[in-house]
């Protein structure tokens, strides 16, 4: 809206009235979200993106451009914490007075746990070994957390040892992997979502919200029933990702991975853990590994060095893509047809 100059009367009576039927300002923390909240502002207005394509949203210094968004958004609409621990203060700061939505923490969003470990367990495991280890867990008392944490590759000390990457103890993480934005299933159950809270700020085009978010539910449909057809072929090849973000894709299309080399919070891999994948493909024969372009793919070469697995690349975040409406599908597309060149 351009600011005139009008007397004070009238400027009253279009803020408070309904002379003015402003779109409202719609911010979205990552390039798959907002496309989701495009499709269904489609016809009406455009929402603007918080991080930009490229970054990792794991960690990242908001911009001013970025932090102008948030200062302006009415709506805002975020995944949440779990994978930007960072964000919940920026959000708190600069978008005190907006309407802000939790998608991990709404109703009907399918979540999985966070994995601790990197080395997935294979569907037909079973060993009397498997049995054997859980009996000892339940022996300490419940507190097999902490007690994973401390045991774990990524603690404090270890950290330390690796200058230059304290950082790291930013990346606090919850209890759910935060990748939920690759299962269309909550794709769609957000896509009513967003409708729903766009009609309550701007009721005059609740009609329109929730048709275009009836017509991207059935987008969904058509997209998952495409991915499906593209992986079909490639069915029972092994494959590790960078870090560990694929949990809801691999289960909305029955595709699990082995393993990822880092962490869900995408935390460095320490030499433990890299030799420890180093393993499983050597052991398993794994068929691919996959980088990603958010990060190091030195690791990567690291990990393939002298073993036969095929390299690609995925892209969770559509990062090359041009963020809108089309960007969601492409992305899921895309991760789809990168994992079956790779396993072909
Ligand atoms: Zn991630």
């Amino acid at each position: 809206m351009s600011r005139r100059l009008l007397p004070v009367s009238i400027s009253a009576a279009l803020m408070g009235g309904t002379v003015l039927a402003d779109v409202p300002n719609v911010a979205a923390d990552i390039a798959p979200v907002h496309s989701l909240v495009a499709m269904v502002m489609e016809g009406v207005g455009t929402p603007a993106l918080v991080i930009s394509p490229g970054a990792s949203p794991h960690e990242h210094n908001l911009r001013p451009s970025e932090a102008a968004a948030l200062q302006e958004a009415d709506l805002v609409f975020w995944l949440g914490e779990d994978l930007t621990p960072w964000m919940e203060g920026a959000i708190e700061t600069l978008a005190s007075g907006a309407t802000v939505t939790t998608l991990l923490e709404t109703d009907g969003t399918i979540l999985h746990d966070f994995r601790e470990s990197t080395l997935f367990e294979a569907h037909e495991h079973g060993e009397e070994g498997d049995h054997d280890e859980h009996a000892e867990d339940r022996d300490h008392d419940g507190h097999d957390h902490e007690e994973h944490a401390e045991d774990d590759d990524h603690n404090h000390e270890e950290h330390a040892e690796h200058e230059g990457h304290d950082d790291h103890d930013n990346h606090g993480h919850g209890d759910h992997d935060p990748h939920a934005w690759l299962s269309p299933d909550n794709a769609e159950t957000w896509l009513n979502l967003i409708a729903a809270q766009l009609s309550s700020a701007d009721p005059d085009n609740a009609g329109a919200y929730f048709a275009n978010a009836a017509a991207a539910r059935a987008e969904m449909d058509a997209l998952s029933a495409e991915v499906a057809g593209i992986l079909e072929p490639v069915r029972g090849g092994s494959f590790i990702v960078f870090h560990d973000a694929y949990q809801y894709f691999e289960d909305a299309f029955d595709f699990p991975a082995s393993g990822a080399i880092s962490l869900s919070d995408a935390s460095d891999p320490s030499p433990s853990r890299i030799a420890e994948i180093q393993g499983r493909i050597h052991e398993e024969g794994i068929d691919c590994v996959l980088a990603e372009p958010q990060f190091n793919q030195g690791i990567v070469n690291t990990v393939l060095d002298g073993t036969d697995a095929k390299t690609g690349v995925i892209d969770p975040l559509g990062s090359d893509l041009e963020p809108g409406k089309a960007l969601y599908a492409q992305v899921i597309r895309n991760m789809a047809n990168t994992l079956a060149e790779c396993l072909n």
